[in-house]
Parts: C-alpha cells; structure tokens; sequence
C-alpha cells in the first residue's frame, strides 16, 4: 500500500509532454508587465525529505515551454467554469463550496455556473468502499470522472469539477486521495473532507476554505495545461502532503500567472483587483496583502 507518502492529487492523464524547445532555460523572458512582479516572489527552496520534488522528478515548464505546447485554451464555445456538488452538504460545508465557486471566477476570471445537487445515489455498490483499516466510507474518484461527469459535460464548459464531502480513493493500493483530475477530458473532482473543519472557530474554518480554494484552483490550473511549477513558491507547484500544501501560497508566480492570462484572456490588474477584495471579504489577511501590492506593481507601471 502507498500509506507513507499520500500524493496530493493524482492525474489520470498526462500532462503533455514538452519536447518542443526543451532545451530552453525555464527563466527565460516573461512579458515585460509579468516580469516587473518578480520580485515580489520567493524563489523555491530544496525541497525537504517527502516533498513532491523528491519523489518526482519534474523538469518545470517555462512560459514560452507552455506556450510551445498548444496548451488548453478557453474559446468562444468552451468558456464557463462549472462546479457540480455531489453528496450532502450542511451549511457549513455549503459556504465553502459557495466561496469556492465564486473563488474560481475571479481566478481564472471566467463565468462560474454551480450546477444543481447530485446525490450519491449516483454511485453504485462496486464504485464504493469502507477503507479496510481506517473504516471511513469513500467512493471512486475514476468513477465520478469517467461515469458522473463525462456523459454530463456542458457543450459551453471549460472545466466542470466535482465538490464532494465524501472521502475519496482511485484504486487498488491507495488509501485516499484529496482529488483528481483528467487533463484531456475537462473533469475533475476534489473532495473537501480532509481539508479541516468547516464548523470551527474562524481559524479552522477559513483554513478548511484556503485549503479547499489552493485545490480547486491549483488543478483547474492543470485543466488548462500548467504544469507543477519548480521556480517559486506558487500555488501550482506540486504537493506531495499536507504541510507541503500548507506551505505553498494561494498566490501564482509570475511566470504562472502568464499562463493563466494566456489561457484564459484574463486582464492581470482586474484580477488582482478581484482577487484583492474576494480576500479581504473572505478575512484572507495575508493574500490580501499579497495582491494589494502585485496591483500596485502594475499600476505603478502603467
Ligand atoms: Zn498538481
Ligand atoms: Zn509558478
């Protein structure tokens, strides 16, 4: 059994492999407005025993690397973000899903769309199990992709992800995981169950939320062809545990951020703004800190 080191999400399909330019140093030039944010940024650190990057070894994508790869963009037909609750949420667990939701509207700056409940009744008997030594009640990730959300995706979706409050596990010799997601077929599905505890004091709930937010938007990043980043501290480097996760920012490198702008048309300045005022509602002190002054980077430069 893989028990020791949990990775944090496992990806039925493979990235894309970049060959074209491999070659290419992975700082090469940003866009002069995505430079100026450098540094603003942590550069990443060796990474300690159990890390992702110790376990796997990723070369890293550059911008232009990503650009090279024909990587998933949004177009005029494939552009709404939808999420789908599957399971029983209280109201708690509701918000989460709520902010979640409205979370990846800014971030990828795209039209969100919850769609309407989904019951568990979805999941037959051979897709469900009681964890052998953990007796916790959990139902197959492969499955929700390949059989719940695939013969349902949405003509104008981009990206459509699964929230669950059920324990989650892809197979034979896994005991869990926190999500997955197919690069290739737009779906995904995170559950929010090993993320803290909703019903907490504000500590612990915004913390079950900024986990559930780092998830959701770092692997809907993936659904658009970014790849683990191995710069900087930045949400879409890989995690290989909990406090890896924990450690690793909301916020994107600049070099991730482009990507994203890339995919999405998204205007960087509009989105900090956004991302700025989602965070000091969501009382997220330290992000919003954090995207106040990436704004008055930009804006100091214009
Ligand atoms: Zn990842
Ligand atoms: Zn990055």
């Amino acid at each position: 059994m893989r028990c020791l080191v949990i990775p944090w999400i496992a990806v039925v399909a493979a990235i894309s492999a970049v060959h074209a330019r491999a070659d290419e140093p992975l700082l090469a030039k940003l866009p002069a407005k995505f430079e100026r944010l450098l540094p603003l940024h942590t550069k990443l650190g060796p990474p300690q025993p159990h890390d992702w990057l110790v376990e796997h070894k990723e070369p890293g994508q550059s911008y232009s690397q990503y650009l090279h790869s024909q990587p998933i963009r949004v177009d005029k037909q494939r552009r709404v973000i939808y999420v789908q609750p599957l399971g029983e949420f209280d109201s708690a667990q509701r918000k989460v899903l709520d902010r979640t939701a409205e979370f990846l509207g800014i971030y990828f700056q795209l039209p969100v769309k919850v769609r309407d409940d989904l019951s568990l009744d979805v999941i037959p008997t051979e897709a469900r199990r009681e964890h052998p030594t953990w007796h916790v009640k959990q139902i197959l990730s492969t499955h929700v992709l390949d059989k719940v959300l695939r013969p349902r995706l949405p003509t104008d979706a981009c990206a459509y992800i699964a929230i669950t409050t059920s324990d989650l596990w892809p197979g034979r010799g896994w005991n869990f995981v926190f999500g997955q997601a197919s690069l290739s077929e737009r779906v995904g599905v995170w559950s929010i169950t090993r993320n803290g505890d909703p019903h907490g004091d504000d500590t612990e709930s915004r913390s079950c939320l900024l986990r559930t937010l780092k998830t959701a938007s770092h692997e809907t990043g993936h659904m658009f062809s970014m790849q683990h980043c191995t710069l900087y501290e930045c949400n879409m480097c890989g995690s290989n545990h909990r406090e890896e996760a924990d450690r690793r920012p909301l916020w994107l490198c600049p070099h991730c951020l482009a990507k994203l702008c890339h995919a999405t048309g998204a205007d960087p300045i509009q989105r900090f703004k956004d991302l700025a005022a989602f965070s000091k509602r969501a009382g997220l002190k330290m992000e919003q800190d954090f995207y106040e002054k990436s704004l008055a980077t930009l804006e100091g430069a214009r």
